[in-house]
């Protein structure tokens, strides 16, 4: 230990605004709003460095002299305030809050009027002359300080809480009355002694210290280690919770106070427009907690026009100094405005976009500044659907619209049983709450939307849905939950838990069964930041695009081209599959001949659509690649069809022998007719043709069968195995381009063949790509201009990438195949088999077949490219595995030198995105 203590506790005018590691997100902003000249309530921060040494502690004790630190700045609070912290004539109360580097809403606990005692509590309703208010205090201390300090269960406080409640005979809160308040506080207070076995504490310090532990350890709760695990904050993100000690300020000392909660811009729609709520009279927690429904922001000029102005004030000068959305929260105290804490808003994608591109409008912030404030990932949420504008459903209630989009599923009414349908079951769930409290993440995760009968749009459902892009329709009053029966009543009808319903965040309303959805429009920002990504982007970003609906779709995300068409997508439709597999089957080159030249002018077609929609810009076509066998009927189906079919066999054989025997017996003439009509209907020779059709079949199969289909007959394997599949699909690629070109559409073909691990699978290829081009050549009169270049996807491609690199003019990574390869994990099975659990037990951080193996196939691919470029300086380098739209993957990309991603379609906004940030972060 250092001679010379760490100081470990900093005045809010002291300490260092920037140090969010230290100070936690919340404290250090409390600091640096003190020290911009905001009205805060005075208070410390204790940093996070006592907070790991507390839990690294053997018996989780606080570090030395951290609770002589906290003394000295109570005693600096007591001067500021002209208040004692204990002292019955004028007590000073304190609130105690987490506040991590990272902002985690909701996720750790915090307590309010720490200080409160039999006799401060005296001193305070003395002081106030507000008994009703001293009692509501303490009530709200006793239970809130028991739930996070002492552990005792809420249900407990609320049962006493609703027994009082129904003596008194109110339905409101506010109408207790103070010995109303007095006998809950009792009650409280027993609850207390009878769940620890001992008295309330009732010296403050001793308060204070078992809070401060309380928040500390609430760190290494299981809502906070699930969400980190969720949210992968890793320890260099955020280590540990800081503890914020604050004076406390009442929005609740009558008709002049007030609490609310606000963000600069509204965090649904980016709108540039103060949107927040808040309540007269009441206290924050109040309106977080949406156990009342609270006002919109815009009543407050009418209700308290000095207010509203010195909130406009604040609202200005939070953006002007952070340059970023503040959600902040704020209290009114008999006319005097503070601000509490803020903090960046979390914003769903719409409004993170539009605000980025507003903002730079408003010269506050940087173009750079606009793409780097928005996670790449954050844009999927664009894509969501809505409710089918043509729908004629008619809502059974109306919430908040609380986080837009629109979403169906089975209604379930509490968050264990929405993880057990949505996430262990498979099925589509809504989150059907009275309101939801921290302890429902799992539910939210779980969920397609999130729909409460309380609480307003800063609610814990609200903010927590908004912040992960799902629908959540807020305070529908119109529904009364029964989590007991799973049942809800809305009006006259009721849904019950697996009942389909539907929500519309964007609109607020309700409505019973499903509602088809729409694709949503990308919006003009959206179209404006991404041009701007694009401008700073090294990386091109391209798609993997099989028909011309998809490449019509990923146009309009913005890809540059398409990167993989997989051909043997197109071979999965219902009439093609009989040409394919007659191919397959064929017992001659001239029998497959026959079933390819049915293929050819059908694959002509598909490659002609695709390269007229994606004209001008490059379509790489990638030759059939996988196991043969797919395209093929089951073993199993087959033995099952000629076992009946052998059965059929005897049957008309056997009416054939009764045919021929009714000459012998005595029947009548109707008896006659009927074994004829039998004997004909089932025609023997047809039945054994169909056998000798399934044997034949089925010879095939077992003949194609592999132990190790991934590792086997694929790729150019098969293309060189069975020739003419390969010219065929390279005739058509050529052909389709000298038609476009006919037609004046300008086309860059570019063929990929899959599989190559050595130059002389690519040369045989060639070979076929040249003879054919001469013969096109010479039919239309011109050559095609087109590019020929390789798959990388297994590991010796990486190795003899040189080699490879003389024939190909580029490289695409295949990343699935390669990480297949690299780890030697089946791409089918290891993501349901052990890699969950490699994962939960860190043996890989990551599933190597979703983020990229930077250490191992990145190193593979870094080697190829510095091969590849040696031999062939120019030649053009790609990813396509699935990787491609991975905005971290895409980062090591732009590192490895690769010139292009390609991804699917949906993706591709997300690689844009990603790719400037890599180019951004490269620059700086
Ligand atoms: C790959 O292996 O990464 C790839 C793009 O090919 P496929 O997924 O079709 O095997
Ligand atoms: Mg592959």
């Amino acid at each position: 230990m250092d001679a010379i203590a760490t100081k470990h506790v900093f005045a809010f005018e002291e300490g260092d605004g920037k140090d969010k590691k230290l100070l936690g997100g919340k404290g250090a902003n409390l600091c640096e709003m003190t020290q911009i000249g905001l009205n805060v309530p005075p208070g410390f921060v204790i940093s996070t460095a006592a907070c790991l040494e507390y839990l690294d502690s053997a018996e989780r004790q606080l570090p030395d002299g951290v609770m002589d630190e906290i003394r000295t700045q109570m005693q600096a609070l007591e001067a500021k305030t002209g208040k004692g912290f204990g002292n019955p004539d004028e007590p000073l109360l304190v609130s105690v809050r987490s506040g991590s580097a990272m902002s985690m809403p909701g996720m750790m606990d915090t307590i309010l009027n720490l200080g409160l005692n039999s006799e401060t509590l005296q001193g305070e309703i003395r002081h106030s002359g507000d008994p009703r208010f001293g009692y509501d205090a303490y009530r709200r201390f006793i239970q809130l300080f028991g739930k996070v300090a002492l552990g005792v269960p809420d249900e407990l406080f609320d049962a006493e809480f609703a027994a009082v409640k129904q003596n008194a005979e109110v339905k409101e809160d506010l109408g207790l009355s103070a010995s109303d308040l007095e006998e809950i506080c009792g009650r409280f207070l027993k609850v207390v002694e009878e769940h620890t076995g001992k008295p309330f504490p009732e010296d403050p310090y001793v308060q204070l210290e078992i809070a401060v532990k309380a928040v500390f350890n609430s760190w290494m709760g299981k809502r906070a280690v699930d969400y980190r695990k969720q949210f992968n904050i890793t320890q260099d993100m955020a280590n540990g919770t800081a503890v914020n000690v604050q004076t406390m300020v009442f929005g609740n000392r009558g008709d002049d106070s007030a609490t609310g909660v606000a963000f600069t811009r509204n965090p649904g729609t980016g709108e540039n427009k103060l949107f927040g709520e808040y309540l007269v009279n009441a206290q924050g927690e109040d309106v977080v907690a949406g156990i009342r429904t609270p006002n919109s922001i815009d009543r407050l000029a009418a209700e308290m026009p000095q207010m509203a102005e010195e909130l406009a004030e604040l609202r200005a000068k939070l953006e002007t100094h952070y340059k970023e959305i503040q959600d902040f929260e704020f209290t009114i105290e008999r006319g005097r405005l503070f601000c509490l804490q803020t903090r960046n808003g979390k914003m769903n994608a719409q409004a993170m976009v539009r605000t980025s591109v507003e903002m730079v409008r408003e010269g506050l912030i940087t173009k750079e500044q606009a793409l780097l404030r928005i996670q790449p990932e954050l844009l999927e949420q664009m894509l969501f659907p809505r409710l089918d504008p043509s729908h004629r459903a008619d809502p059974v209630a109306q919430g908040l619209p609380a986080s837009p989009g629109a979403a169906y599923g089975i209604a379930v009414f509490d968050a264990d049983r929405a993880e057990q349908m949505g996430k262990d079951l498979g099925q589509k769930v809504i989150l059907v709450r009275e309101e939801t409290k921290p302890e429902d993440i799992h539910g939210f995760f779980a969920s397609q939307g999130i729909l409460t009968a309380r609480g307003g749009k800063t609610s814990h459902a609200a903010v927590v849905a908004r912040s992960m892009g799902k629908p959540c329709v807020a305070g529908a009053e119109g529904i009364a939950v029964d989590v007991a029966r799973r049942e809800a009543y809305v009006g006259d009808t009721s849904f019950r838990e697996g009942d389909v319903i539907t929500i519309d965040g964007t609109t607020g309303k309700v409505y019973l069964g499903e509602i088809p959805t729409v694709e949503p429009d990308f919006t003009n920002e959206l179209n404006v930041l991404l041009g701007w990504a694009d401008g700073v982007a090294k990386l091109k970003v391209m798609a993997n695009s099989d028909t011309p609906d998809e490449a019509r779709k990923a146009l309009k995300y913005g890809a540059v081209g398409i990167g993989l068409a997989r051909t043997e997508r197109m071979f999965n439709d219902v009439e093609r599959l009989p040409i394919v597999i007659e191919m397959i089957v064929a017992d001659s080159p001239e029998q497959r001949q026959a079933a390819l030249d049915k293929l050819l002018p059908l694959q002509r077609k598909d490659f002609r659509e695709l390269f007229e929609v994606m004209s001008p810009r490059p379509v790489t076509i990638r030759l059939l690649d996988p196991p043969i066998h797919e395209f093929l009927p089951d073993e199993h189906q087959l033995e099952r069809d000629l076992s009946e079919l052998h059965q059929l066999a005897a049957t008309t054989r056997g009416m054939a022998v009764l045919a021929g025997s009714m000459g012998l017996i005595h029947a009548s003439d109707h008896a006659r007719h009927d074994v004829d009509v039998m004997r004909r209907m089932v025609d023997p020779a047809l039945v054994e043709e169909a056998i000798a059709k399934k044997q034949t079949m089925l010879r095939k199969v077992r003949a194609l069968y592999e132990t190790n289909p991934m590792l086997g007959h694929r790729g150019v394997r098969l293309g060189i195995t069975f020739p003419e599949i390969y010219q065929m699909q390279i005739r058509a690629i050529l052909e389709a381009a000298a038609d476009c070109s006919k037609m004046g559409i300008e086309v860059h073909p570019q063929i990929k063949v899959p599989q190559v691990c050595t130059v002389q699978e690519l040369l045989k290829v060639k070979v076929f790509v040249d003879t054919i081009h001469e013969e096109i050549k010479q039919r239309y009169g011109h050559p095609v201009s087109f590019k020929f270049g390789t798959m990388i996807e297994v590991v010796r491609a990486c190795m003899r990438a040189e080699s490879l690199a003389e024939e190909a003019e580029f490289f695409s990574f295949g990343t699935n195949d390669l990480t297949q390869a690299a780890f030697s994990f089946s791409r089918e099975d290891a993501e349901n088999k052990f890699l969950p659990l490699y994962n939960n037990s860190g043996i890989l951080q990551d599933n190597p077949f979703e983020v990229l193996d930077v250490k191992g196939v990145g190193k593979l691919m870094q080697l190829a490219v510095e091969w590849g470029k040696s031999v062939r300086p120019d030649i053009h380098v790609g990813i396509c595995g699935e990787h491609g739209g991975h905005p971290a993957s895409i980062a090591f990309c732009q590192l490895a030198g690769l010139d292009y991603v390609s991804c699917s379609g949906p993706r591709v906004p997300v690689a844009r995105l990603a790719a400037a940030h890599a180019a951004l972060k490269d620059a700086a």
